[in-house]
């Protein structure tokens, strides 16, 4: 058998048992709701390690049992946790009493897609972080969620699924390069942290996981515009086309406006979408903005 790299942290060392703990409460994981709990607490700490310095704040989504709630309260940071299932927050309550009435901890009974986060982040005190072993069901949604929010986050740190994080990693013209990167990469530096292998989680997943650390660009960028999106997405969306097809009737544009656009923004329309570049994506969505096409 082949030996883990030595970036991957297999879940062996200082268990808590979420399994037992779930059933001195009565309490099954829910699947529907994502819910596969980290067992190993070291690997939460290295988590929250990568969550910021001391005096900054967290803000996390999907708190569970909390399990990395406890590793980043133990840094010193403030948290805001956001925890959808009532069932749970009762156990939270009673595990972190101390942190909830010295106001270090603060608990949001909510369902994270209804929450202004943007508000609750500007309420925290910086550098601010915003983190989670996100439910898989919700990660694409809160990977654009975070993509909205990097100009009040320090940075992001997420637990999600391996594909998902080779995805944002990905390079231009590789397999796993596609929408979901370009997104992430107009405001973010992603950098995968390390792999964490399936038996590190309560109920075990089918498929490994990986720490993904999303850092925003210096200097900052604005949020991807609808038009940003609009050629994103058609780009990928018929993958092996030209962008000459993918593109074709993009926001009305006729091919001949289409070619004089393509010509300003110094991009090739007999090129694929997957050998574009973030820069490309947002050069060619700022002139179709700012430029009237021929004839009008
Ligand atoms: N942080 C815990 C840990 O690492 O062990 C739990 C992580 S578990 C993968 C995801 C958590 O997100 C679960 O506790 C689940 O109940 C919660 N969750 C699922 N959907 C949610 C939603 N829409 N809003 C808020 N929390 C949600």
């Amino acid at each position: 058998m082949s030996r883990p790299p030595p970036d991957v942290a297999a879940g062996a060392a200082g268990r808590v048992s979420a399994k037992a703990e779930l059933l001195q409460h009565g309490l099954q994981p829910k699947r529907t709701l994502g819910q596969n709990f980290l067992l190993d607490q070291s690997l939460c700490d290295k988590i929250a390690k990568l969550a910021g310095p001391e005096g900054g704040s967290v803000l996390e989504i999907g708190a569970g049992l909390g399990a990395l709630t406890a590793s980043v309260l133990g840094r010193g940071l403030s948290v805001v946790a956001i925890e959808t299932d009532p069932a749970l927050l009762p156990v939270l309550r009673e595990k972190f009493a101390a942190a909830l009435a010295s106001g270090q901890l603060q608990l949001v009974h909510a369902d994270v897609r209804e929450v202004d986060l943007r508000s609750l982040l500007e309420a925290m005190p910086a550098p601010r972080t915003l983190a989670g072993n996100l439910p898989y069901h919700l990660s694409g949604l809160l990977l654009r969620r975070a993509v909205e929010l990097a100009d009040v986050v320090e940075r992001s740190v997420f637990l999600l699924q391996l594909e998902v994080v080779e995805r944002l990693c990905a390079d231009p013209d590789t397999p796993n390069y596609g929408a979901l990167t370009v997104f992430a990469r107009s405001v973010y530096a992603p950098r995968r942290s390390f792999i964490v292998r399936r038996g590190a989680f309560y109920p075990q997943p089918g498929v490994d996981s990986a720490v993904v650390v999303l850092e925003p660009l210096q200097p900052p960028r604005p949020a991807p515009s609808d038009q940003f999106a609009l050629f994103v997405k058609a780009a990928f969306g018929k993958r092996r086309k030209t962008l000459r097809n993918a593109w074709r009737g993009i926001l009305e544009l006729s091919m001949p406006e289409l070619e004089e656009l393509a010509v300003a923004a110094e991009i090739s329309l007999d090129a694929r979408g997957e050998t574009l570049g973030v820069d490309d994506f947002r050069r060619i969505s700022e002139l179709s903005r700012t430029r009237r096409p021929a004839g009008e």
